[in-house]
């Protein structure tokens, strides 16, 4: 390269980082990331005509309606409500129709838990109507408290605390010279999502499974209890499922795949999903009787919960009668599919979902994100009104079946799996979204993208931009000045990575389509969730109110939309991307320093006899087992990868930056690179899947083997080494490391595309 180029190139880098970190305010004369100036100007119009429309009166008049009766998976008013969703959609001028599957819903017919030693003990297992709380008496019409996909069982046995049942409370457990085997565990929920508690718990031969809501997480400890504050009442309890999804695979456990007819079917006795061991929810009212049952040594200090008694342990004399009975049939979800045809680009698709369905009215979860897509489809039927035509075509999507095991979502994903492969820009989901600060996260392609848009709306309690506030909570909760100084030299807020828990699960982790996810939260404090005082007058008293953030969540999620379908280039980025996977490596790397660290100190501590010498022989506490030796794993496969990555982001950054004024507006020269865009994400997909869990193809997010919802980032090689599979880990790197050069191989190829067209025009 020649030194004038040198120069060239650094001036042009220079320039575009002064552009790429323009902050807001002077962004109005920047053209929008993917759109000519011209565009951009008109773009901003609708956007600005867009954000006037969602309105407060409609979010909560829509909320009262669709949480006015319980409305769970099989019943009248869920079918009725994805009937009144879609007139909706219908009124407002798109295209809209239902689709439903059949699939496995149990519902209990026997629920049993009593104490049958030292004394007698009935659990009520039933949520009290609160007189001011019209809907809490619906009582016809209420699922009754249970664990969907919970194995019929009727056991008996001694009862053990086991906190909050995940694997390092059992490590503690074996010291204390606990056993579970044949046992019942009560564990409180938290910590990891709850299907968890009963996979651990029947993994060391536990026999039953009882999962409580502790006053300390969301009860009395934390503020008052509903109905004279948020939180938790002494008889609520916390439904849901335990469909076991992270080791085999989410959506109708009795389908692997249903849009593959070669993929195995199951029956309800054979299915993965189902748990091992019985397994119901208790409010801490029926729980307490239980706990103080107990003797045995006293728990250890962080597993104490805010209940006023002595935490013990157990074994005993606590004795436990358990029964779980269901009934297994099928029902109905009712998925409603609505769309607007893309004006130039129909056979681009930009997805938008919300689940529809609640464990009982749902008012918060998913009614709050619900209501506030609809005011999006509301608003976006006007702009149609006023001649809007979008490019690309809009498909919103009200969900089913996502509370059971995200059952509508994952289902339709996998029957238009072809299509969404082919077509889908990308998905944006919510959920729940309360008042706040705007969290996302999702795939990093979107990091830039998102920030964007998150920079042109408006927090409806500070005035500043959603992102401006939630880049400075960032900042805030930073712990260290490294990390402060590392947020205040980024304009752009990091994405977080996706684990499940929500109806983009499909999309990203099988489809490999980008995907975001984005709520409102932070500030609302709630101890409802999944009972039956989630409903119109817990969110009208101590949700978002006033229903500004749903505004707020309608503008944003909305902005997105349209700036995804208009845009004449599809604005991805790359470097997000590399920098999220060099991030994500260096974790992997330094967990595994950690262990080698951690097995030498506690084989030397073992050979100094400090467990010994710290023994109490009257709360004796055994030594750990010594560790095996932690190998060194040859990581250069994936730090090269990375490396390309990097390279190939930056070249695509500046292809983009140096040929946008040619290429945009030139409709026949992008299409084939928004083809090639469509496809980016399906690049870190491996047609073998993870490890043991073959449905899961993205190999940079994933749940969490053990930890459900929450995520693990470059799985393969993460949980190798948490597991302590060390040749599994190192040819997971290997793997990873081909897939990111082919990756970085993709993107360099799309770069030179968009030069060569650029200098074509
Ligand atoms: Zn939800």
């Amino acid at each position: 390269m020649t030194s004038r180029w040198t120069r060239w190139f650094s001036m042009a880098s220079l320039l575009l980082a002064i552009l790429w970190l323009a902050p807001a305010g002077t962004g109005q004369e920047t053209p929008l990331d993917g759109y000519s100036v011209a565009d951009s100007k008109t773009q901003r119009e609708w956007e600005t005509k867009f954000q006037a429309l969602p309105d407060t009166k409609i979010l909560r008049s829509s909320m009262e309606r669709l949480s006015a009766r319980p409305h769970n998976v099989g019943t009248p008013y869920d079918k009725d409500n994805a009937e009144w969703i879609l007139a909706k959609f219908k009124e407002w001028g798109w295209d809209a129709h239902i689709e439903t599957f059949d699939v496995l819903y149990p519902t209990p017919k026997r629920r049993v838990v009593e104490l049958t030693a030292p004394y007698r003990f009935t659990a009520k297992l039933e949520e009290p109507d609160v007189a001011v709380d019209p809907t809490s008496s619906q009582k016809s019409e209420q699922l009754p408290t249970y664990h969907i996909y919970s194995i019929d069982g009727d056991v008996t046995a001694p009862l053990v605390y086991v906190n909050y049942g995940v694997p390092e409370d059992y490590d503690q457990l074996e010291r204390m010279g606990v056993s579970v085997k044949g046992a019942i565990v009560i564990a409180r929920y938290g910590h990891s999502w709850r299907g968890i508690k009963p996979k651990v718990a029947a993994e060391h031969g536990a026999v039953g499974c009882l999962i409580y809501s502790d006053p300390r997480d969301d009860g009395y400890y934390e503020d008052n209890v509903f109905p004279k504050g948020p939180m938790r009442p002494p008889d609520g309890v916390q439904r849901g499922s335990v469909e076991d999804f992270p080791s085999s695979f989410p959506g109708d456990p009795l389908w692997f795949d249903r849009g593959d007819p070669s993929a195995p079917h199951y029956t309800a006795a054979n299915a993965p999903g189902i748990t091992k061991i019985p397994v119901l929810p208790l409010s801490y009212g029926d729980a307490q009787p239980l706990l103080s049952a107990l003797a045995g040594q006293m728990a250890p200090d962080g597993w104490r919960g805010a209940l006023p008694i002595s935490y013990h342990v157990g074994p005993g004399p606590a004795s436990v009668h358990l029964v779980v009975q269901s009934d297994w049939g099928l029902k109905t979800v009712y998925d409603v599919i609505a769309r607007i045809p893309g004006a130039s680009e129909p056979d681009e698709w930009v997805v938008r979902g919300n689940h529809q369905d609640a464990w009982v009215n749902g008012a918060d979860d998913p009614l709050s994100g619900q209501v506030a897509m609809l005011e999006e489809a509301r608003a976006m039927g006007e702009l149609l009104r006023q001649g809007w035509r979008p490019k690309r075509t809009i498909i919103y999507c009200a969900w089913d079946g996502e509370e059971p095991g995200l059952l509508g979502s994952t289902t339709w994903g996998e029957v238009h799996g072809k299509e969404l492969r082919e077509h889908a820009v990308a998905y944006i989901n919510s959920d729940s979204n309360a008042r706040g600060f705007l969290f996302f996260s999702g795939s990093h392609v979107l990091e830039h993208f998102l920030n964007g848009v998150a920079r042109d709306v408006e927090d409806p309690e500070t005035q500043m931009s959603v992102q401006e506030r939630r880049r400075l909570l960032a900042i805030g909760n930073a712990r260290t000045p490294a990390e402060r100084a590392e947020l205040r030299g980024r304009s752009d807020v990091r994405l977080q990575a996706l684990g499940s828990g929500s109806d983009y699960t499909v999309f990203i982790d099988r489809l490999g389509v980008a995907s975001l996810n984005l709520g409102f939260g932070g500030e609302t404090r709630s101890g409802i969730y999944h009972s039956i005082y989630d409903d119109f007058y817990w969110y009208t008293h101590f949700g978002d109110t006033n229903f500004v953030y749903g505004r707020a969540l309608a503008q944003t999620a909305g902005t997105a939309v349209m700036r995804l379908a208009d845009a004449d280039l599809l604005p991805f980025d790359f470097t997000a991307l590399a920098d999220a996977v060099r991030t994500y490596t260096k974790e992997c790397e330094d967990q595994l320093r950690k262990e080698q660290d951690e097995a030498r100190e506690r084989n030397l501590e073992l050979k100094e006899g400090v467990y010994r010498a710290m023994n109490d022989p009257e709360h004796p506490l055994l030594p750990p087992k010594g560790a095996a030796p932690v190998p060194y794993l040859n990581f250069a496969p994936l730090d090269n990868a990375v490396d390309a990555l990097t390279h190939s982001a930056e070249h695509y950054r500046r292809a983009v930056a140096r040929s946008n004024g040619n290429l945009l507006g030139s409709p026949e020269a992008l299409r084939p690179i928004n083809a090639a865009l469509i496809q980016s994400e399906q690049h870190l997909l491996d047609a073998a899947g993870l490890p043991h869990r073959p449905w899961y193809r993205n190999m940079l997010y994933a749940p969490g083997l053990y930890t459900g919802y929450g995520v693990k980032t470059l799985p393969g090689v993460r949980e190798g080494i948490e597991q302590r599979q060390w040749q599994e880990a190192e040819s997971e790197i290997a793997r990873l490391g081909r897939l990111l050069n082919a990756d970085a191989a993709f993107i360099d190829s799309t770069a030179r595309e968009i030069e060569q067209a650029a200098t074509e025009h």
